[in-house]
């Protein structure tokens, strides 16, 4: 059976007038359709090189990538990507902000505009469509950004440390906020971060990347999101034996240098 998304022997070197640096090479990995996967992995390994890949911005080297079977540059609009700062334009009201990927993508045909009042109304958002991005707490921004990409109806989410701005209080409510409406929408996500309790709380599999020239060094898997409460699976025997074991998998890569 295919997977939904299929990396075969990826690589990826960066060229300057200089000199040539190797971000990442030979990664082979898959994402099966509804799984929630995290990429963790040393600073500056590669792991936002491998989701621009993903999205079709980046060509890797060498390799392979498939969507559905098919090579990635044959599909059109079918990732969305979040990043860690939220993009809203400031200038453009929530709702003119939502819109904004329909009208890029010349797609505002009534059975998309039906959808996103429908999330508009679903996620609680209804009276902040006329307000501006600056009249909304960090986490209200972020899931605006989150709707904005869903309305889109990719077939996978890549988000890219969606968390890191947020202050810590801030930080929890929006995490489990993001990881319940991608359940609720039951989309494919993979998430790049650096903060294992994020990465262990919120997946099915969690692939540990090895420093530059970055190769998939070891892949978790859990059972956890069948807990719904995030903070329950924290408190999980498997939790902590995994998280665990990522340190042990991660501090062995500070070491052979
Ligand atoms: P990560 O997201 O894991 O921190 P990146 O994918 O951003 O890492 O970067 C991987 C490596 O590639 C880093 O050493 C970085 O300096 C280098 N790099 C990233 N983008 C470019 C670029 N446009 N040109 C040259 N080198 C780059
Ligand atoms: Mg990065």
């Amino acid at each position: 059976m295919n997977h939904l998304l299929e990396l075969k022997d990826i690589s990826l070197n960066y060229h300057t007038l200089k000199d040539e640096t190797k971000a990442i090479e030979n990664i082979s990995m898959y994402v099966d359709t509804k799984e929630f996967i995290s990429i963790v992995g040393p600073s500056g390994c590669g792991k936002t090189t491998l989701l621009s890949i993903i999205a079709g911005i980046l060509k890797p080297s060498t390799g392979a990538i498939t969507l559905n079977g098919k090579p990635i540059s044959e599909t059109k609009n079918k990732i969305g990507y979040m990043f860690q700062r939220d993009q809203l334009f400031e200038w453009r009201t929530v709702l003119q902000n939502i819109k904004l990927g329909l009208e890029i993508t010349h797609n505002k045909d009534p059975e998309n505009q039906k959808y996103l009042s429908e999330l508009i109304e679903k996620y609680g958002l209804q009276d902040f469509r006329n307000k501006y991005p600056h009249h909304l707490s960090g986490g209200m921004r972020q899931r605006v950004a989150l709707i904005r990409t869903l309305v889109l109806r990719p077939e996978i989410l890549l988000l890219d440390e969606p968390f890191g701005a947020l202050d810590y209080q801030t930080r929890k409510t929006v995490i489990q906020d993001v990881a319940s409406i991608i359940a609720r929408e039951e989309k494919t996500s993979i998430l790049v971060t650096h903060d294992l309790s994020e990465a262990v709380s919120l997946s099915d599999r969690i692939i540990v990347l090895s420093k530059r020239p970055s190769k998939v060094k070891k892949i978790f898997k859990t059972d956890l999101r069948k807990i719904p409460s995030i903070e329950d699976r924290k408190r999980t025997d498997e939790y902590k034996q995994i998280v665990d074991d990522i340190w042990k998998e991660l501090g062995s890569e500070e070491t052979t240098t």
